[in-house]
C-alpha cells in the first residue's frame, strides 16, 4: 500500500514537472516517493533480477554510466538508470519509482539491472540501499569544497564503506589514480583494475590541479613515471613503495580522428577495439574504466565492443548541435582537473578557437568559484578568435581571463540568450563554437540551444 502510494505520488510529481518545463533533473519525485516509503529503494532494488552497479567518482560518471547502460543493453540486460545531476539518494528513488508498474513490479524483471551514478559522498548511503553487485571508483578530484571539504575527507569516507562491502561486492578500480587504487588494499571482494598503458598520452608534469600527490598510507610524495592528468599516471610512493597496480583493463592505443578517436582496450579476456565519437583522453578512462565496470559484472568482450561502439554525446559532453550554420558542443566545467582536460582537448590542433565561457555559482557549481584561478586557462592564450563571457559571475572569469593573457576586454554580457547570439554571430559559417558553462549554466545553454537547433530541450530524451 504505501509502497503504492509513494511510486503514484513520484510518478505524478514527475509528470507535472514535466508538463511545468522544470526540467529534467529535479529531485522531487524521488523526495515525494522516500518521505512517504522510506523502504522503497531497497524494496524496489531487490526486485532487480541482475542487481545493481554504482558509478562514483568526481570527473567521468555521466558519460561512463552512459557507456555501460549500452553494454548493458548489447548483453540483453535492460538497465534501469538514474537521471544526470540527479545523483544522490533521491534520484535513485525516481528512476525505480518511475521503472515499475504501479504495484512495484518490473517487466522483465530477470533482465534488469540498476545502473546508477552516485555523487562521491552518497555513495556510502546508497551502497547500504541498493546493496550493489559492483561499484566502479573513477577518479578523485577536488570538486565543490563547500561542499566536501578536502579531497581527502572523500578518501576517507569511501576507504571505510568499502571496508563494510561484503566479499560479493567486486570493486572497478582507477589504477592510476593513486586514491582510487589504494582502496584494493581494504577491500574484501574482487577487484579489476583499469588504466592507461599508452605512454604517449602523457601530458608532462603535474598540473595546478593534481590533487592527491601524497601517499595515503606513509605521508610520501608520491613520484610518477608518467603523468596523464591532474594525479592519474604511472605513480610510485619511495617511503612504501605502494606502486600503481598493473590493471586488468588497459588503453593500449589511442588514436585522435576527425569527431573521434579510435581506442585499443587490452583486457584478459581479448582486446577491444572501438571508435567513440568523443575525444579528449579523460574519454579513454571513461572507456576503460566502463569496461572494467562490464567485466566486473561478467558481461562478455563482444558486448563490451558492441555497446561502447554505439556511445553517443551526453548532453554537455561533447554534444554537437547545429545552430545558424554553426556547429556549437557544449562541453560542461565542473572542476579544475575537467576544464584543463577539456582546453587540452580543444586546443590539440593548433587553430585560433571560438569561446563562450559561462560561470555561475549556484550550489551545483560551487558557490565557492576561487577553483577558476586553478584552470591552466594560460594554455589558450593566443589560441582564441572570439570570446564571449556570460553566467553570474561572468565578471570574475573575465577578469581571470584577462590575467591569463587572453585579451584585456572580454565581450562580458550576464543575459544567456543574447551571449549565444553574440558568440554565434562571431562564429563564421561552417565554424566550431565551443560553449563552456558551469553546471547550471549548462541547464539554461542546453534549453536554448535545444530550441535554436530544434533538438528540443534537454530532459527529453536524454536520461536513459
Ligand atoms: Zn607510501
Amino acid at each position: 500500500m504505501r509502497l503504492t502510494a509513494a511510486i503514484l505520488a513520484a510518478r505524478t510529481v514527475a509528470a507535472l514537472s514535466r508538463g511545468l518545463r522544470r526540467g529534467g533533473g529535479t529531485a522531487l519525485p524521488g523526495l515525494v516517493a522516500e518521505r512517504l516509503d522510506p523502504g522503497l529503494v531497497p524494496t524496489l532494488a531487490a526486485r532487480l533480477g541482475q542487481g545493481s552497479a554504482l558509478v562514483t567518482g568526481t570527473n567521468g560518471k555521466t558519460t561512463t554510466a552512459r557507456m555501460v547502460r549500452g553494454i548493458c543493453r548489447k548483453a540483453g540486460l535492460r538497465p534501469v538508470a538514474n537521471r544526470e545531476g540527479s545523483n544522490m539518494m533521491r534520484g535513485v528513488a525516481a528512476a525505480l519509482a518511475g521503472s515499475v508498474r504501479w504495484d512495484g513490479s518490473f517487466s522483465a524483471p530477470k533482465k534488469r539491472i540498476g545502473i546508477f551514478e552516485v555523487d562521491e559522498a552518497t555513495m556510502p548511503l546508497v551502497a547500504r540501499s541498493v546493496e550493489p553487485r559492483a561499484v566502479l571508483f573513477t577518479n578523485l578530484f577536488r570538486d565543490q569544497l563547500d561542499r566536501y571539504g578536502e579531497v581527502e575527507t572523500v578518501a576517507t569516507l569511501w576507504r571505510a564503506a568499502v571496508r563494510s562491502f561484503p566479499a560479493e561486492v567486486t570493486l572497478a578500480l582507477n589504477a592510476d589514480d593513486p586514491a582510487v587504487a589504494s582502496l584494493s588494499d581494504v577491500a574484501l571482494g574482487k577487484v579489476v583494475l583499469y588504466g592507461v598503458d599508452d605512454e604517449t598520452q602523457a601530458g608532462g608534469s603535474l598540473e595546478h590541479a593534481a590533487d592527491a600527490r601524497w601517499c595515503y598510507a606513509c605521508g610520501s610524495e608520491l613520484e610518477y613515471a608518467v603523468v596523464f592528468y591532474g594525479h592519474l599516471g604511472h605513480w610510485r610512493c619511495p617511503g612504501c613503495h605502494r606502486a600503481r597496480p598493473t590493471p586488468d583493463v588497459a588503453v593500449s592505443a589511442l588514436t585522435t580522428a576527425n569527431d573521434g578517436m579510435n581506442v585499443t582496450l587490452r583486457t584478459l579476456a581479448g582486446e577491444v577495439s572501438v571508435r567513440l565519437p568523443l575525444v579528449g583522453l579523460y574519454n579513454a578512462y571513461n572507456a576503460a574504466a566502463a569496461t572494467a565496470l562490464a567485466v566486473a559484472l561478467g558481461i562478455e568482450t563482444k558486448a563490451i565492443e558492441q555497446g561502447l561502439a554505439g556511445v553517443t554525446a551526453a548532453f554537455g559532453r561533447q554534444e554537437r548541435l547545429a545552430v545558424d550554420g554553426r556547429e556549437v558542443q557544449v562541453i560542461l566545467a565542473k572542476n579544475p582537473a575537467g576544464v584543463n582536460q577539456v582546453i587540452r582537448t580543444i586546443t590539440a590542433d593548433g587553430a585560433p578557437k571560438h569561446l563562450a565561457v559561462f560561470l555561475n555559482d549556484d550550489i551545483a557549481d560551487g558557490r565557492d568559484i576561487s577553483w577558476i584561478w586553478d584552470v591552466d586557462f594560460e594554455l589558450l592564450s593566443g589560441g582564441v578568435a572570439s570570446l564571449v563571457v556570460s553566467g553570474r559571475r561572468a565578471w570574475d572569469m573575465a577578469l581571470r581571463l584577462k590575467y591569463a593573457g587572453l585579451g584585456e576586454r572580454p565581450e562580458v554580457e550576464h543575459d544567456a540568450k543574447l551571449a549565444l547570439r553574440q558568440a554565434i554571430a562571431a562564429t563564421p559559417e561552417g565554424g566550431t563554437l565551443y560553449v563552456i558553462p558551469t553546471y547550471t549554466a549548462m541547464l539554461d545553454v542546453r534549453n536554448i540551444l535545444g530550441r535554436w537547433s530544434g533538438r528540443g530541450a534537454f530532459w527529453e530524451g536524454d536520461a536513459r
